[in-house]
């Protein structure tokens, strides 16, 4: 299938709410194919570098950012992640070698969201578009979903009234645009917190694996951010005790807490008014999909858009939304269990698993993100 026809114009106006990854891959693929959208955020500029929530970013967003050049860029930037592994009691319980994913891209890399995000910012440059800082969408309820009304604030007070042909809410998890949709967030909330911590090294650290050390209770998970920053997170709140560092600590870069929900709107549109990213969708950062299926979101809606065929857009992506959030809350259950009979199942099994091969070509795939359906405007195999 070839790159959008034209659809109904490229001259449609499109307003796109929020300029986090979601948002700015969302213009990007609709300005590489010749539209204009005007893209606000309430914020002051991207995420700080040092306060990214994503970190992972997978083999299937480097496939659909690689027609804007923006694939090439992360991966000269991103720290490849070779080797995942899950230990338990000094014993390695799982070990995956992302490398052995077929095709163009290793399974996975990571780049601090705050890189990711100037990245798509400087190639959405290149077609004349920035982001408006500090401009906030305000909708209280939207009654036209055909021409929807948007009342835009700025932060020194002055407003303005929009009528956007097409409006994207990738205003993340607290969306206005959803609950101006009227649109429910169903889902569950865990009861367990997560702590994360982030620590600058003196000199630099081995950062070729992530590794889940699971404590039972409790577990701290260990990724790169960069070539001398690792990222700790964790279920337990003193798990600063448990690390162990691998150089001298220059700094402690950043520290968060988290709870963790599982929901998404059904359908992800009404009309000409479409949710993409956190607005439609939040998960565990388990599997680190959050991010990568967000900017799936915002690749396919812009084929769509461009194809003239944007009702499609909730339909194709539900099914993948439904996948990613049932994959992410087991390998979320697995590693926060408290039961000691399933803990010791656990135990037993999951050393089988990745030496079963179809089982470990399936986490792979899924690590990678080559469990959702292909972008099928990518005329090479992935
Ligand atoms: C600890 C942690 C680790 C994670 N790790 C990963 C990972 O490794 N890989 C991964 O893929 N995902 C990960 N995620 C998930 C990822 O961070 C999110 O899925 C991702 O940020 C969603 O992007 P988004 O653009 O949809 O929303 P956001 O990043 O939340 O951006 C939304 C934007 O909308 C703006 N906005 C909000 N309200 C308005 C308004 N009214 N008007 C205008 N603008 C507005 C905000 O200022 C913001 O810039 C992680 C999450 C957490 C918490």
């Amino acid at each position: 299938m070839g790159e959008g026809i034209g659809g109904q114009g490229k001259s449609r106006s499109i307003l796109v709410a929020g300029a986090g990854p979601v948002g700015l891959a969302a213009a990007l693929e609709l300005a590489r194919r010749g539209f204009s959208p005007r893209v606000v955020d309430d914020g002051a500029g991207p995420t700080p570098l040092e306060e990214s929530r994503a970190l992972g970013v997978n083999a299937r967003t480097l496939t659909l950012l690689s027609p804007s050049g923006v694939a090439e860029r992360i991966v000269a930037a991103a720290q490849p992640i070779e080797q995942f592994r899950v230990r338990s009691k000094e014993k390695t319980l799982v070990q995956l070698d992302t490398r052995q994913v077929r095709g163009r891209f290793s399974a996975i890399r990571a780049l601090a969201q705050g890189h990711t995000e100037r990245l798509l910012m400087e190639a959405l440059a290149t077609y004349g578009i920035a982001p408006e800082w500090q401009t906030a969408v305000v909708a209280d309820a939207i009654s036209d979903f055909q021409k929807p009304e948007v009342l835009l604030r700025r932060a020194d007070g002055r407003s303005e009234t929009v009528r956007p042909d097409i409006l994207i809410g990738a205003d993340g998890a607290h969306s206005v645009v959803r609950k101006a949709l009227g649109a429910g967030f169903p889902g569950e909330a865990l009861e367990t917190y997560f702590y994360l911590a982030d620590f600058r090294y003196a000199g630099p650290v081995d950062t070729h694996y992530g590794e889940v050390s699971i404590f039972d209770p409790g577990m701290v998970a260990r990724l790169p951010v960069s070539a001398d920053i690792i990222r700790y997170i964790s279920t337990l709140e003193n798990f600063e005790n448990r690390i162990v560092h691998p150089a001298t600590v220059a700094k402690k870069t950043w520290a968060s807490q988290f709870r963790i929900n599982f929901r998404h709107v059904e359908p992800m549109a009404k009309g000409n008014i479409f949710l993409a990213g956190d607005a439609a969708h939040i998960h565990s950062p388990a599997g680190a999909r959050g991010m990568n299926l967000g900017i799936e979101d915002a690749c396919w809606l812009a084929w769509l858009i461009a194809e003239g065929r944007e009702q499609e857009y909730s339909a194709l992506r539900i099914p993948a939304v439904k996948q990613v959030l049932k994959q992410t809350y087991g390998l979320t259950r697995l590693v926060t269990m408290k039961n000691p009979l399933a803990i010791a199942v656990r135990n037993l099994v999951a050393p089988l698993f990745p030496r079963f091969g179809p089982a470990r070509r399936a986490l792979l795939q899924s690590v990678a993100g080559y469990d959702t359906p292909r972008p099928p405007w990518i005329d090479w195999a992935e």
